[in-house]
């Protein structure tokens, strides 16, 4: 099969049985961005001249039988990494201008295993969006259709999978940002437990609900790719230590007797018909596997949208603080006094949609609104939570849809706030009580790819990647490949 076909596991095996180098495979992969990259717009940042150099590198460890478990697989980050030496936008303006002097734990690690990078990927400005038109390098568009979105923040990631342009990439989650683009491409998208994977040198949206993640190709590979990003950094005060499964070890375990809960809520109002359709027919897949299904209720998780856009722009009015054009980041030209040079330095770096999350996360921070709205939504937050525990007494993983609807039209949503947070209402609740979280295809509408979503309790990460696993070696979806792409 062509190089940039095969998934990670199936490079990894290639490469170790010497049917190719890290090199021919990198050089395969640089000629796609060459390509794709005028019409898809996935990438920030090209890094070919590291990326070679590293497959290089690669190929000289396995010659000498060394190398780490990624060695010699190229990936991109998201250029809400940091990366040394490596310009590190965030998808804004006012980080254009800005060379990380340190690498972000998620990239140390994984160069550590031997990972080559072909560069930065496009996404949402500091992560805020559901579609990747809030970038300042402007939208990313859907290999399976290129006038629609291939979902926000993490879409440069999730557009170049699905177009094979890389075999996986990183992405980052707050209320839906792995997992929605994840869906909306026909891609694997998981979201660990809170604290599952550092968050030092990714930078912040929302502290409280910021995750890292992979998006990938299979289930299979997203395991062995989270196996290396996760566990405990001393470097971030919410690291959780405790140790690492070998999630690739239980993939191949029976899910007989695996308890699916369903949400009613789930498939109400809102839901497009034939998403639906899908997803219940991916349910059955997992029921003629042994599962059984227990319906479960979340009374609250219709307020986990509102919650969300309290919460988010209250920490992310504090994150984004620190650009003040001072440090570093853009500069205002000729600032008259400090005033000046804060207040246009932030006018002219940051877009539209980040400056209404700064204003809205000031307001219910503000001595006067505080009680009645952030901290209303703290509690509402922990009911949230308690509603998932409560559910997870009863089962092991809770399956639905992941977004209300397939990939919608670039410019559809964008004028409309309130429309493009609601493409979040399924993935929000995840990142409010802190669980891990993933989207795997499974079918299409049209020709556009749906996503199954599965939640687990805190750190079953492996339940998930089996639960998902299991279901792609009944299915195929997953290896459904957009046509121009091919
Ligand atoms: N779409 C959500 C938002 O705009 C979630 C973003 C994310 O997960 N980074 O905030």
């Amino acid at each position: 099969m062509a190089l940039h076909l095969q998934t990670l596991t199936e490079l990894a095996a290639g490469l170790a049985n010497r049917e190719f180098t890290s090199v021919e495979l990198t050089e395969v992969l640089l000629a796609r961005i060459a390509e794709h990259n005028d019409t898809l717009n996935t990438f920030v940042t090209v890094t070919t001249d590291a990326a070679l150099a590293a497959a290089a590198r690669a190929d000289d460890a396995l010659a000498a039988g060394k190398g780490g478990v990624l060695n010699g697989l190229p990936i991109i980050h998201k250029d809400i990494f940091c990366t040394r030496g490596i310009k590190t936008s965030c998808g804004s303006k006012m980080l254009d201008n800005f060379i990380s002097p340190y690498d972000a734990t998620v990239v140390e690690r994984m160069a550590a295993a031997g990972a080559v990078i072909l560069g930065k990927s496009n996404m949402d400005e500091f992560a805020m969006g559901s579609s990747n038109e809030t970038s300042y390098i402007g939208p990313v568009r859907n290999p399976w259709n290129l006038e629609c979105s291939p979902g926000g923040s993490s879409g440069g990631s999730s557009a170049a999978v699905a177009a094979r342009i890389a075999p996986a990439a990183t992405g980052t989650d707050t209320g839906g940002s792995i997992r929605q683009p994840a869906a909306l491409t026909g891609t694997v998208g998981i979201k660990p437990t809170y604290g599952r994977v550092s968050r030092y040198g990714m930078i912040a949206f929302a502290s409280s609900l910021d995750q890292a993640g992979v998006i990938t190709r299979s289930a299979e590979d997203a395991a062995r790719l989270l196996g290396v990003m996760a566990g405990f950094d001393e470097r971030d005060s919410t690291s959780i230590d405790k140790p690492v499964p070998d999630y690739v070890a239980s993939l191949g375990d029976s899910i007989k007797g695996l308890r699916v809960g369903i949400v009613r809520q789930h498939f109400d109002q809102g839901l497009d018909d034939e998403c639906g359709a899908r997803v219940k027919d991916a349910i059955a897949v997992l029921e003629s596997l042994g599962a059984t299904t227990v319906e479960v209720d979340l009374p609250n998780l219709d307020l986990s949208v509102p919650t969300y856009y309290v919460v988010a722009p209250a920490e992310c009015s504090s994150n984004l603080s620190r650009f003040d054009g001072v440090r570093f980041g853009h500069r205002a030209e000729n600032a008259v006094d400090l005033l000046d040079l804060y207040c246009r330095s932030r006018g002219e770096g940051f877009g539209d949609e980040v400056k209404r999350r700064i204003m809205t996360g000031t307001y219910v921070l503000s001595a006067g609104y505080y009680d009645a709205y952030y901290l209303k939504a703290q509690k509402v937050r922990q009911l949230i939570a308690d509603d998932f525990k409560n559910a997870f007494a009863d089962v092991d993983v809770i399956a639905g849809p992941t977004t209300p609807t397939p990939a919608f039209k670039l410019g559809e949503k964008v004028d409309d706030p309130i429309l493009m947070y609601l493409n979040d209402i399924y993935t929000i609740g995840a990142n409010l009580a802190g669980l891990p979280a993933m989207s795997v295809p499974c079918g299409f509408v049209d020709d556009l790819p749906v996503g199954l979503h599965l939640v687990g309790a805190h750190f079953a990460e492996a339940t998930l990647l089996r639960c998902a696993h299991q279901y792609q070696q009944q299915t195929d979806w997953h290896t459904a490949c957009p046509a121009a792409f091919r």
